[in-house]
């Protein structure tokens, strides 16, 4: 293996197991770069990159991945929520720059205290707020771009502010090529109380009992026109199937968990049976990394 070289800019370095970053637990090793500044995350651009949030939708191989991995560190993992004074009015208010490697959990929750609506929806999803972002991940009460006043995106040619109406967003996805790293965000938010916002998480939350606590990607498959994927497996018989330590798990079927030291192998098996077994086309929900690589330098 090549030794690595450190960076001119000054970002932090190291080939790490991508498994220590990702919600499931899996993924081989990667050359991954904390970047804290703009002319850090350009460098770590100059050459195939692919950029990781909270590893919350991704299944990474045991192999690793051959692009660099950059992470978003430092002030790009900070938050400013103080009202920005230009922007804010009476009815709606708009943040300071909040970083896209902030983990999105502890800002729904802050958010909460504070009395600050429109985000609320997104309560359990175990995201950074760039991925949450990119994706626009949400559920049946809400969603990221509920709460979106400005973006700035860096890509290898450099970085520019957006506002939600320049993007093509929609269900589950942000218009934001892949590879365009969404390094941090305005929120617009509602003036509320800590109980209303509350009351509103309370039903997201409840949502989600039945899903497993264990080490997880989320959701396997979409839903294949409109029925569930969930019911689909568990028809097929194969809640708590077992391959090494990877499982359908017994609460949801369409939950794949890891019951410790789980592998990418064993995930994919249990990824190929489902598709054998229950017969009708299923769509991944998650990522396979490496797929494409996800970036190239200028
Ligand atoms: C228990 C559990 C529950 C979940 N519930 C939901 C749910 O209710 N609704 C829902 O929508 N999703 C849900 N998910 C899936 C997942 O949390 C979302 O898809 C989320 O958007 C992934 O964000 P992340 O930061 O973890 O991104 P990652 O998994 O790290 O990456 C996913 C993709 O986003 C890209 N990406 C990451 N950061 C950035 C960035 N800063 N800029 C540009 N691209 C970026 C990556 O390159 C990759 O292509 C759940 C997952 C789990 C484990």
């Amino acid at each position: 293996m090549t030794a690595l070289l450190p960076s001119r800019t000054g970002a932090r370095v190291e080939r790490l197991p991508l498994a220590r970053f990702t919600t499931l637990g899996v993924g081989g090793e990667a050359e991954v770069w904390f970047v804290e500044t703009h002319a850090q995350l350009a460098e770590a651009m100059e050459v195939p990159y692919r950029i990781l949030g909270g590893g919350s939708n991704l299944v990474v191989a045991d192999e690793g991945v051959p692009e660099r991995v950059v992470r978003l560190s430092g002030p790009f993992a900070e938050r400013d929520l103080s009202p920005d004074p230009l922007l804010s009015t009476p009815e709606q208010l708009v943040t300071g720059w909040v970083g896209g490697g902030v983990p999105l959990p502890g800002l729904i929750r802050t958010l909460q205290k504070l009395g600050l609506s429109n985000l609320e929806g997104t309560v359990g999803i175990p995201a950074q707020v760039g991925g949450a972002v990119w994706m626009n991940a949400g559920t049946r009460y809400g969603e990221m771009f509920d709460g979106l006043h400005t973006l700035e995106i860096v890509t290898p040619q450099g970085a520019r502010q957006v506002t939600p109406d320049d993007l093509g967003w929609g269900y589950r996805q942000s218009g934001i090529p892949r590879g365009h790293i969404v390094t941090r965000v305005r929120l617009k938010l509602r003036p509320s109380t800590p109980e209303a916002v509350l009351e509103k998480m309370s039903a997201a939350d409840q949502a989600r009992k039945g899903q497993p606590k264990m080490k997880t990607p989320g959701c396997a498959f979409k839903n294949p026109g409109g029925v569930s994927a969930g019911r689909l497996i568990d028809e097929a018989g194969l809640k708590g199937t077992r391959i090494g330590q990877a499982m359908i798990a017994p609460e949801h079927a369409n939950f794949i968990v890891n019951l410790g030291g789980a592998s990418a192998a064993d995930v994919h098996g249990l990824l190929a049976l489902i598709r054998e077994r229950v017969g009708v086309p299923l769509e991944l929900e998650y990522e396979l990394w490496p797929g494409e690589a996800e970036g190239h330098g200028a």
